[in-house]
C-alpha cells in the first residue's frame, strides 16, 4: 500500500515538474510521518525514503533514536522556545520559525552547541486568524536582524496554504509566497538565503510544485489517512 502511495506521489512531482519545466532533482519530497510510529517510517525508509517530517518535538525525539542515522528529520510544526534546545542538533531544517522571539532562540542555542542551524521563515500568506507565521508585510523589516545572526542560517520561506477543496484555489497563494522570496532575495542580507520554498501538502502539492515548490510536505497521500484528533 505505501510502495503504490510512494509511486503515485512519484509520478505526480514527475508530472508537475515537467509541466512547469522542471528538473525532478530540484523538488525534495518530504514524507510527513507524524501520528505514524516508527515501523511505519521503518517501511518508508525501507521504499528510499530519507526526509521525514514531524511536526511535534516530544514525538520527533521519541522516534528519531529507533530509526536509522541517515535520515533527514524536519521538523515542521509550531516550536515553543523551551524545547529549541532539545531539538536544533536532531533536526536537518526548521521549517517552523515564526515569531522572532523563536528566531533569537534558536541562534542563541546553537552557539551554546556551537553549531549551525537551518531555518525557514512561516509565512500565513492568507492572514489565517488561525495559522502561525509571520504576515507577508512583517518580512522586509526582519532582514536586519537576521542579517545579525551568528549560527541560525534562514535559507526560505515556509506556507502552510488553506483547506481547499481545489488545489487550484491556492494556487495564488503559492505565487505569493514565491514573490516574496524574490522580494527577499534582492535585499542581499547576509546570512539570509531563499533557496528553499517549502510548500504543498497532499491536497496540493502538484499546483506548488508548478508555483516554484522545492521541497513539498506529503503526509496522507503516502501514509494513508491519519486518526481523527491527531
Ligand atoms: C500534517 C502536515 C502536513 C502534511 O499534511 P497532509 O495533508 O497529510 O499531506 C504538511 N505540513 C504541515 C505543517 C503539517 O502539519
Amino acid at each position: 500500500m505505501m510502495k503504490e502511495n510512494l509511486e503515485l506521489v512519484e509520478a505526480n512531482i514527475r508530472e508537475a515538474c515537467a509541466a512547469a519545466g522542471r528538473d525532478r532533482s530540484e523538488v525534495t519530497l518530504i514524507a510527513v510521518s507524524k501520528t505514524n510510529p516508527a515501523e511505519r517510517i521503518r517501511v518508508a525508509y525501507d521504499l528510499g525514503v530519507r526526509d521525514f517530517g514531524e511536526n511535534k518535538v516530544k514525538e520527533m525525539l521519541g522516534k528519531e533514536p529507533q530509526l536509522p542515522e541517515d535520515i533527514r528529520w524536519h521538523l515542521i510544526g509550531h516550536l515553543q522556545t523551551n524545547k529549541v534546545k532539545s531539538v536544533i542538533d536532531k533536526t536537518v531544517l526548521i521549517h517552523s520559525i515564526d515569531s522572532i522571539k523563536l528566531s533569537d532562540t534558536i541562534d542563541f542555542e546553537a552557539r551554546k552547541k556551537g553549531i549551525q542551524v537551518d531555518g525557514l521563515l512561516e509565512v500565513n500568506v492568507a492572514g489565517e486568524e488561525s495559522k502561525f507565521g509571520f504576515l507577508p508585510e512583517e518580512l522586509l523589516p526582519l532582514l536586519e536582524r537576521l542579517r545579525q545572526y551568528r549560527n541560525l542560517k534562514i535559507r526560505g520561506l515556509m506556507t502552510v496554504a488553506p483547506m481547499v477543496d481545489d488545489a487550484e484555489q491556492n494556487r495564488a497563494v503559492f505565487r505569493r509566497l514565491r514573490e516574496l522570496s524574490i522580494d527577499i532575495k534582492l535585499k542581499n542580507a547576509d546570512n539570509v538565503t531563499m533557496n528553499v520554498l517549502s510548500m504543498g501538502m497532499t491536497g496540493d502539492y502538484r499546483v506548488a510544485i508548478e508555483e516554484g515548490a522545492t521541497m513539498v510536505r506529503v503526509g496522507t497521500g503516502i501514509f494513508g489517512m491519519r486518526q481523527i484528533g491527531e
